[in-house]
C-alpha cells in the first residue's frame, strides 16, 4: 500500500474496528482470518501484534487507506461479496506479492503448482540446456504470475507474457516492475499466439491457465467469482475447453522439438483433454498432474521430435 503516512489512526480505533469485522465476518460466514490478513497488509501490523493486540496502545498507526475507506470496502466484502484480495489490492502468490484488481483472475494457490511442473519437465527432458533457455510464453497472463513464475524459475530465459485485455497487461508490466524480472519479460496485446509470429518454431515452453470453465456453470460459482472477477479468464465456452482447444491445435507451429506444452483445467475435463492432444498428432508424454487437493488439474505434453 502506498502512501500510509497520509492515514493515520490511533490503535484504540483500529482495536475497535477489529473487534467489529471479526464478529460481522462470522455473522457473514467469512472467514474471520481475512480481517487480520487485511489489517497486515493496510496497516502494515504484523501477526504477533495482532495476536497479542499490542497495537491497541500505539498513539499513531499509519494505513495504506482511511479508517472510513476501509470500512466502506469491508462493507462491500460483507455484502457484495467483494473478495478481499481486490480489497487490499494484493495478493501472495508463491514468492511474490503481486498486485491485483478486477481487471484480472486473483492467482490461485493451485496455479503454482504449474510453475513446478515446468521445471520438472525441463529438468526431465533429453533437451534440458535448451529449454531453460530460450522463449517461454504465458497466454492469458492476467496479473503476470505464470509470467514471473516462470521468468524466477528459468533465469536464462525470456518470458514473453500476452493478453487481450490491456488492463491486464498494466497490471502484469506493474507486477513485472515491482519484481525486478522485467527486463527479461516481454508483453504483448492480443489472442494467445497471435502476436509471437516472429518466433514460430522456437519456443521452449507454453504455459497458461487459459478461461475453462463452461459458460452455462460460471452463473453458478461463488459470488466473489461470479461477482468480481473477469468472465473473459472464466468463460471456456459451451464445454469449457475453447481456449484448450485452440492452443492445442496452435502451439505445435510455435514450440520447438521438445518443447513444453502445459495447461491448467477444470475437474473432469483431464479425459477429454488428453484424448484432443493425442488426436492433434504432434504431441508425446502426454501427462495428467493433479493438484494438492488431489484433483487432475494439468495437461503437460512435448512436441514429438520430427513432427514440427
Ligand atoms: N480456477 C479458477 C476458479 O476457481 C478458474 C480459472 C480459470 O478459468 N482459468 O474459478
Amino acid at each position: 500500500m502506498t502512501n500510509r503516512q497520509a492515514n493515520v489512526v490511533s490503535g484504540l480505533q483500529l482495536w475497535q474496528w477489529r473487534i467489529k469485522a471479526n464478529q460481522a465476518a462470522i455473522a457473514h460466514n467469512i472467514p474471520i482470518v481475512e480481517v487480520d490478513w487485511l489489517l497486515q497488509e493496510i496497516a502494515g501490523l504484523d501477526r504477533l501484534a495482532l495476536r497479542l493486540e499490542s497495537f491497541k496502545d500505539c498513539s499513531e498507526v499509519p494505513m495504506g487507506l482511511s479508517l472510513d475507506k476501509l470500512d466502506q470496502l469491508w462493507q462491500r466484502r460483507l455484502g457484495d461479496r467483494l473478495p478481499v484480495q481486490y480489497i487490499a489490492g494484493v495478493t501472495p502468490w508463491r514468492n511474490f506479492r503481486l498486485t491485483v484488481s478486477s481487471a484480472v483472475l486473483i492467482p490461485r494457490p493451485e496455479t503454482e503448482c504449474l510453475i513446478d511442473l515446468a521445471v520438472a519437465a525441463v529438468a526431465n527432458s533429453e533437451s534440458a540446456l535448451q529449454l531453460q533457455q530460450g522463449h517461454w510464453v504465458d497466454l492469458g497472463t492476467g496479473s503476470g504470475a505464470i509470467a514471473l513464475g516462470l521468468a524466477d524459475a528459468f533465469p536464462e530465459a525470456t518470458i514473453h507474457a500476452v493478453d487481450c485485455s490491456l488492463e491486464a497487461l498494466a497490471i502484469a508490466q506493474q507486477n513485472a516492475q515491482n519484481t525486478g524480472l522485467v527486463d527479461r519479460m516481454r508483453f504483448y496485446q492480443g489472442r494467445w499466439w497471435e502476436p509471437l509470429t516472429l518466433l514460430k518454431g522456437q519456443f521452449s515452453g507454453m504455459v497458461s491457465n487459459p478461461p475453462y470453465i463452461p459458460s452455462d456453470i460460471v452463473p453458478t460459482l461463488q459470488p466473489e467469482v461470479v461477482n468480481h472477477e473477469p468472465h473473459l479468464a472464466l468463460d471456456g465456452g459451451a464445454d469449457g475447453l475453447d481456449a484448450i482447444r485452440h492452443l492445442i491445435e496452435v502451439a505445435p507451429s510455435y514450440l520447438r522439438p521438445e518443447g513444453i506444452w502445459l495447461i491448467e483445467m477444470m475437474a473432469g475435463q483431464a479425459e477429454a483433454v488428453q484424448a484432443l492432444l493425442l488426436q492433434q498428432g504432434s504431441y508425446s508424454n502426454i501427462q495428467i498432474h493433479s493438484d494438492l487437493a488431489g484433483i487432475e488439474r494439468f495437461a503437460l505434453a512435448e512436441i514429438a521430435r520430427g513432427m514440427v
